[in-house]
Parts: C-alpha cells; sequence; structure tokens
C-alpha cells in the first residue's frame, strides 16, 4: 500500500518546475529543464555537414542525440563514459525528436543534441528530451510541437505522476515507470517505455495521467519560449 507520497505530493501532482532557454551561447540553442531535483541541459548544434558522411539522407536530415549523466549528478558518482543505458536513453530521445523536428527541410545535414544530466532523481530521460526539445525550439529550427515528457507510474496500489528515486525504489508492492513523451497539439505520443508490471486497465490510467502532466510541462516550455523570442523581437 502506498497511501502518501513521500514529499506529501498529490498523486496526479508534478514536482516544482523551472525552465530556461539560451544557457549556452556558445551552442546554436540550449536550455535547462528542471523538475524536483533532476535537472537536465541541453545544447544543439547544427544544421551542418554530415559527419560520418555514410550517415548522410538526401532527402531529409538527422539528427545525431547524445545523453550523459555527469559524474557529480548521483550521490555514488556516475561512471564517466557511455553505457548501455546511456545509448538507449540517447536512442530514445533521438526517435522522439525525429518525430518533433521537421527533417525534411535540411536534407544530407545533421543537427547534434547534447544533453547532460547535472542532478538525477528519477525521470532524467523525461527531463532530457524536454530540455533537448526546448533547445530544438530555442536554436530556431522549425518543429510540427514541441515535446513534454514525464513519467508516470504505479507504486504499491496507486497510479502516480512523475516518480522520484525513492518511489522507483518502493519496495512493498514494487514499483512501475512509464515514460511518456508528447506532442501535445498532435496528440501524438513520441516516447513510451515500460519498466515493471502493470494490467492494461491500469497502464491506459497512467497513460492519461501523463498526458495531463505533460500538459503542464507544455504550458512552461511554451511560457519560456514565447519570453524568448518576443524579448529576441524587441531587441
Ligand atoms: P530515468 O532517469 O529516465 O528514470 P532509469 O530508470 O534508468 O532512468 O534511472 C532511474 C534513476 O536511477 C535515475 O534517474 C537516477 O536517479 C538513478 N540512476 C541511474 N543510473 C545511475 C547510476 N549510474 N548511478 C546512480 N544512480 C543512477
Amino acid at each position: 500500500m502506498y497511501e502518501e507520497r513521500f514529499d506529501k505530493r498529490g498523486f496526479d501532482e508534478l514536482r516544482p518546475m523551472e525552465a530556461e532557454t539560451g544557457i549556452i551561447p556558445n551552442a546554436k540553442g540550449s536550455a535547462r529543464f528542471r523538475i524536483g531535483n533532476t535537472e537536465a541541459i541541453a545544447a544543439v548544434y547544427g544544421p551542418e555537414e554530415v559527419k560520418p558522411k555514410h550517415f548522410e539522407k538526401v532527402d531529409k536530415g538527422i539528427i545525431m542525440c547524445k545523453y550523459d549523466m555527469l559524474p557529480f549528478s548521483v550521490p555514488d558518482r556516475a561512471k564517466p563514459g557511455m553505457d548501455r543505458r546511456d545509448m538507449e536513453i540517447s536512442d530514445v530521445i533521438t526517435n522522439a525528436l525525429n518525430r518533433a523536428v521537421i527533417l525534411e527541410e535540411f536534407p544530407r545535414s545533421m543537427i547534434t543534441v547534447r544533453v547532460y544530466v547535472t542532478q538525477a532523481d528519477a525521470g532524467t530521460r523525461c527531463a532530457s528530451l524536454t530540455a533537448a526539445s526546448m533547445a530544438c525550439a530555442d536554436a530556431g529550427l522549425p518543429m510540427r510541437d514541441l515535446v513534454a515528457a514525464v513519467a508516470a507510474g504505479k507504486i504499491g496500489d496507486s497510479i502516480c505522476l512523475d516518480l522520484t528515486k525513492e518511489e522507483e525504489d518502493f519496495h512493498e508492492g514494487g514499483a512501475t515507470d512509464v515514460p511518456i513523451g508528447f506532442l501535445p497539439s498532435k496528440n501524438e505520443i513520441v516516447l513510451l517505455q515500460l519498466d515493471g508490471k502493470v494490467t492494461k486497465e491500469e497502464l491506459s490510467r497512467i497513460v492519461e495521467m501523463g498526458k495531463l502532466g505533460a500538459m503542464k510541462i507544455y504550458e512552461l516550455e511554451k511560457s519560456v519560449l514565447q519570453g524568448r523570442f518576443s524579448n529576441e523581437s524587441k531587441s
């Protein structure tokens, strides 16, 4: 049984969030997104010539994305270098961004996305995808929509939004984690993973809760980006 959340949040409540763009002057676009004690920064470069050349596509651009957890992002120091988890997360972020960025506008070119987790308390792939999507928009890339991403899941018998690491490690009854990436204006899911065991009916409740949470993240993303572009038009 999990009747009250460790941090006293409502079961459908997100952790406090913060977002900003333009944090890395030497990148074409950049963003920082924090949700509770999970924070990611993203930098976007390009479009530029594809290297290595054999990855080039004649009809559209490609995204090369790398996710990394900084050594100080976790209490026991993350091992430097890419492990299998980093590769998997880089792939799922790339797949989601492929649906968001209009790559047909950049044939034979490459967009590089680097995401670094500065603090990890679960949900880093979602925070990274949200930051990466904002950085793409900050870079002025044409997009079908922003990606808003958050994990939802089940702890004990309770369906919950935006799990912390402490919740993911819940022993009594176990925890299931479902990261969701959403293109709100298209009502399209671009990232969906499942770590744990739930029924079909529970999964649809989890996805619905995740989508509602993603809408709140989307509102924050839009307000930050609107502020950024209206400042630019004034200067
Ligand atoms: P996500 O961060 O997207 O939830 P995981 O489910 O793989 O992805 O990881 C859950 C959490 O476990 C991370 O957010 C982080 O808090 C912790 N974690 C992951 N990798 C490590 C690591 N190498 N060292 C310590 N903690 C880690």
